[in-house]
């Protein structure tokens, strides 16, 4: 009620001014199914084992029904895609169904792919199998590696079909309708923001950040300028926290554009999204970007301050004064400095800072790219590393890293050697155990990550309706820090098939 909707109730493409959302139903699906549910998420929104199986929880989270006393509507945003302005895009195929407080949480509830809104712009507001099968089983595992991300309750199949331009054959096939329930304590982009302030909508503007500090920021108790300041800052701050996430578990998202960047600090819009496997920062999962790399793994942070930016302009308005905002933006690079290091040291078992090791880790990140080698594989087994290792058994412990470890032995065999020799040394006088290093190190470098390939086949089976790679998947990365002995299998480098393959989105 403090935020405008659209005065039209329909979902005829078109520009929506004026307004914060435009309700709009869920198309009926025409023989729903729920594939599968996230335990956990249904635990943190109050459902019960008997809610689960219910013809309720189909109904409602498939779009067939709506509870009577909600309202479920699409919101209106703008964006800047791939660095340059989008205008009007909006929930194309998302639809809130309603919010729900649960341990004084309070969550949203969202179907995406089911059916069109007035945002639909071309799109035909669904959603595919196989990019549900990505999104549902990518938020999940982020979320058990404890980066900040939207969730996924549940996965269901509409029984209708959806035509697509299927990217690698190029013809057009039909394929599974999906449709997710994320969850999140709201779904506002910067991009929410930046509409009103292209519109010089300055009513909506301040009604709509006004409503998200009351609601989503309480904390923040200024008034005036200093709110909306210390808004912007907050909101820096928790996208920063998000990418050393990130860059931690070697997470490329792909499609950076400030509509895909949640106030929240949280990752959000699983797309073409992609897992790095050989360390090389100049990687993007997305075919789209392979000529100017924007969405690369090594710019991520450099991205997130461009978005800043950009939300920077849209606050500007409330503000009206360049040069705080200026600060925080400047301030961003010099943090995520601190932060990145700081997250580097915990990957490598440093547990104080100085000159070597802070150059252990330059040098690393360069050593890294000089033959293929597999980053998770790479950090998880360098905690196995011992104080009185040789250079040799210490490089022995990591062959498994390395695609092709005669390159290593060969070609940079003496970088390595330097490398290891720094880093046996500061092992040795850091006043460690190898065994406190060894779990440390494994608290912050997972064993298991959703490799690129690994989505594929959990899809390719689902697909032929077999959903227990799915399961499988699901289950094992709700403890991706542990050993887990019975999927080890999962713990290896990517298969020499799947070397140039990766996901899309649609
Ligand atoms: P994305 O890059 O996937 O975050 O999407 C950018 C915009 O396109 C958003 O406004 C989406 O809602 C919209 N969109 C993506 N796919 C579809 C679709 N199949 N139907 C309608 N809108 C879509
Ligand atoms: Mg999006
Ligand atoms: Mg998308």
């Amino acid at each position: 009620k403090e935020l405008s909707a659209d005065v039209i109730e329909n979902d005829e493409p078109r520009q929506v001014v004026g307004a914060c959302f435009s309700y709009v139903e869920p198309k009926k699906p025409s023989n729903p199914s729920i594939i599968h549910v996230s335990k956990d998420v249904a635990q943190s929104v109050g459902l019960t084992e008997k809610d689960l199986n219910s013809d309720e929880f189909l109904n409602v989270f498939s779009g067939k029904s709506v509870f009577k006393e909600t309202k479920p509507y699409a919101m209106c945003y703008a964006g800047h895609q791939f660095g340059h302005w989008a205008g009007q895009l909006g929930d194309g195929r998302a639809i809130n169904l309603f919010e729900i407080e649960n341990n004084n949480v309070s969550l949203m509830l969202q179907l995406k792919g089911a059916g069109k809104t007035p945002y639909s712009r071309k799109g035909d507001g669904f959603a595919v199998l196989r990019s549900s099968i990505r999104e549902h089983l990518c938020s999940e595992a982020m979320f058990h590696l404890g980066v900040p991300t939207t969730r996924s309750l549940a996965l269901a199949l509409s029984g209708d079909e959806v035509l697509r331009d299927v990217l690698y054959n190029g013809n057009a096939a039909y394929e599974k309708g999906a449709i997710v329930t994320r969850v999140a304590p709201s779904f506002i982009r910067f991009g929410n923001f930046e509409i009103f302030a292209a519109r010089e909508d300055d009513k909506n503007l301040k009604s709509l950040v006004d409503y998200t500090i009351k609601y989503y920021y309480p904390e923040i108790s200024l008034e005036g300028k200093e709110k909306y300041l210390a808004f912007f800052e907050t909101v820096a701050n928790k996208t920063l926290k998000m990418i050393v996430h990130w860059q931690r578990v070697g997470f490329v998202h792909g499609v950076m554009n400030t509509d895909n960047m949640s106030i929240h600090g949280l990752t959000i819009d699983y797309g073409p999204y992609g897992w790095l496997e050989d360390y090389n920062p100049n990687w993007t999962p997305n075919t789209t970007d392979n000529e100017h790399k924007r969405y690369r793994f090594g710019n991520q942070s450099k991205i997130a301050q461009w978005n800043l930016l950009q939300l920077a302009n849209a606050l500007f308005p409330l503000i009206e004064e360049a040069e705080p905002l200026e600060k925080i933006l400047n301030d961003f690079p010099i943090q995520y400095e601190v932060e990145y290091l700081k997250m580097m040291h915990d990957k490598l078992g440093f547990f104080s800072e100085n000159e070597k090791t802070k150059e252990s880790i330059y040098l690393l990140t360069e050593n890294l790219q000089l033959t293929e080698t597999d980053m998770t594989i790479f950090f998880r087994d360098l905690s196995q590393v011992k104080q009185d290792d040789t250079i040799e058994t210490a490089l022995e412990k990591l062959k498994d890293a390395f695609y092709n470890v005669e390159e290593v032995k060969d070609i940079t065999k003496d970088t390595w050697l330097y490398w290891f020799t720094q880093y046996l040394s500061i092992i040795k006088h850091q006043g460690v155990t190898d065994e406190d290093r060894k779990n440390a190190m494994n608290r912050v470098n997972p064993k298991y990550v959703l490799r690129n390939y690994m989505a594929q086949l959990a899809i390719d089976e689902a697909d032929k309706g077999d959903y227990k790679l799915l399961n499988e998947m699901y289950e094992m990365l709700l403890k991706p820090y542990d050993e887990q002995p019975e999927y080890q299998k999962w713990y290896a480098k990517r298969p020499d098939w799947a070397r140039h393959k990766v996901g899309c989105s649609a």
